[in-house]
């Protein structure tokens, strides 16, 4: 706890700012929010991008961190693996870990950010003003310039250090990189999503598996859907922008029904909302943001989406907000513990240094996992090396994890995922070279390469 009675300003109250907020107040911080939107407690807003998300072992520490497992836990949906759905509708599970633990949970979007304004406010020290957007950071006169929603006034606003939590169209970015910019790149996918609902059985069920993330690969293209708590799934099409089979080209009622029909025709029954969903939602570009540097000297930060919005093919963006947004406030914890005094210039640029790396792997690897998840997932070979991930897991634990399983049950950083990943899969393709089956696999071949490719592994440091 610091006794500075320092005051911390965030811009955005969404998943990482709320949750931010709290690990900032439980460290003796004064907080002041300003957020765009409305309350969402208060009105009946859309939680704004996708309805539910994925939460995984990296996010669940932040939120044990902040305390607030107890009511998250009641609100998620495990789900064990992949249930991919072929064009003719057969159903092939795939495990996504080898241990009862090694599984990922379905949150909703606004249940869990509700969760963190709620713990935010009730430490008594954090301020959220809703309806506020900021417009412009002044860094020389530590002024943030604020648009009042209800009648578009614009007022003005001191700080002392700001952390811009404002997502992928960052203010503060902007702002920082207006003064230092060694790189700000928006990168676009190229590729769009829609969200469609299937909704719960007559009787209240699911209708399809529970406790699975379901997906529809087409190579080019692909249906996911993931388990609500009230039995419904929310569906996300994901496909090219423009081109042949694009959002551009499936623009009317006879198009979207042939479309599904030739694509996902195990669908359409559990789809009555299909044409209403597909011409009524918005549909939602996918870009990812890598910028340097994340913080301007001990003025300005960035964390979340605002700092490396990715791609959602790994469901790792949320995540990896949560593990900077812990990041920080342990580099926070760690100078109290060793002068008692914050110099923020360090702080921020310790955050940027530890996390810009990670954002920067983790944006990389949910590129490559569109293609595993809309294509490689229907490939012979491809199941074959995951297969034998779990037994090299099994038989050499010390050395070996699946990548996956690095990314989203264990917390080792993202950059030594990726990296230790991509020897992983060399050691992978050599094995199940000239193989079809894993009886053919020479494990003593396996053993020299893993120990001379491969250092021990070490988790969840
Ligand atoms: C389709 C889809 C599926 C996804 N699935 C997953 C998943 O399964 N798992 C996962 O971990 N991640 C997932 N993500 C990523 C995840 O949504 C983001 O990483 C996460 O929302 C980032 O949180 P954030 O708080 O940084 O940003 P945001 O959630 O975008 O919150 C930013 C907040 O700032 C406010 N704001 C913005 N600009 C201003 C301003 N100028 N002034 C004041 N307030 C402002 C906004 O209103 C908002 O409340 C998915 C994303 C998409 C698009």
């Amino acid at each position: 706890m610091n006794n500075n009675n320092e005051t911390i300003t965030l811009i955005g109250a969404g998943l990482v700012g709320s949750l931010l907020a709290v690990l900032l107040a439980k460290r003796g911080f004064k907080v002041e929010i300003y957020e765009r939107r409305p309350d969402m407690r208060r009105n009946d807003i859309s939680a704004g991008r996708s309805i539910n998300l994925a939460l995984a072992n990296r996010g669940i520490e932040p939120l044990v961190q902040a305390g607030l497992m107890d009511k998250v836990s009641p609100i998620l949906t495990p789900m064990k693996g992949r249930m991919v759905h072929d064009l003719e509708g057969n159903e092939n599970f795939q495990s996504y870990g080898q241990k009862p633990e090694e599984v990922i949970y379905s949150v909703s979007r606004g249940d869990l950010n509700k969760i963190c304004l709620d713990a935010a406010e009730a430490t008594g020290l954090v301020t959220i003003h809703f309806d506020h957007k900021c417009e412009f950071v002044d860094f020389d006169r530590k002024e943030l310039s604020l648009k009042k929603h209800q009648d578009d006034s614009l007022i003005t606003a001191p700080f002392e250090r700001v952390i811009g939590t404002d997502g992928s169209a960052s203010a503060v970015r902007e702002a920082i990189h207006q003064i230092s910019s060694k790189q700000h790149d928006i990168l676009q996918l190229g590729h769009s999503y829609k969200e469609l609902r299937i909704p719960p059985s007559e009787s209240g069920d699911f209708q399809i598996d529970a406790n699975s993330l379901h997906i529809w690969p087409r190579g080019g293209y692909m249906v996911i859907a993931l388990p609500n708590e009230d039995a419904s799934f929310t569906v996300t099409l994901f496909m090219p922008t423009s081109g042949e089979v694009s959002f551009d080209s499936i623009n009317d009622k006879t198009s979207v029904i042939d479309f599904f029909k030739q694509n996902f025709s195990d669908m359409i029954p559990l789809l009555p909302d299909l044409e209403v969903d597909y011409f009524e939602n918005p549909t939602g570009n996918l870009a990812t943001v890598k910028c340097s540097p994340w913080h301007h000297q001990d003025i300005a930060l960035l964390l979340g989406d605002a700092a490396h919005a990715v791609v959602p093919f790994h469901g790792q963006g949320m995540n990896c907000g949560f593990e900077d947004a812990l990041d920080l406030a342990q580099t926070i914890d760690s100078a109290i513990g060793k002068n008692g005094k914050l110099v923020w210039s360090e702080i921020f640029s310790q955050v940027d240094d530890n996390r810009k790396v990670n954002g920067d792997a983790i944006a990389d690897m949910a590129i490559e996992n569109y293609i595993t998840m809309r294509d490689s997932v229907r490939d012979e070979k491809f199941l074959l090396r995951n297969a034998l991930a779990f037994e090299l897991e099994n038989k050499f634990p010390e050395y070996f994890c699946p990548r996956y399983s690095m990314v989203m049950f264990h917390r080792l950083p993202y950059s030594e995922a990726k990296s230790r990943g991509i020897i992983q899969e060399e050691i992978l393709q050599l094995l199940t070279e000239n193989i079809s089956s894993l009886n053919e696999v020479d494990y003593t071949a396996a053993e020299s390469l893993i120990i001379e490719k491969l250092n021990k592994v070490k988790l969840n440091p």
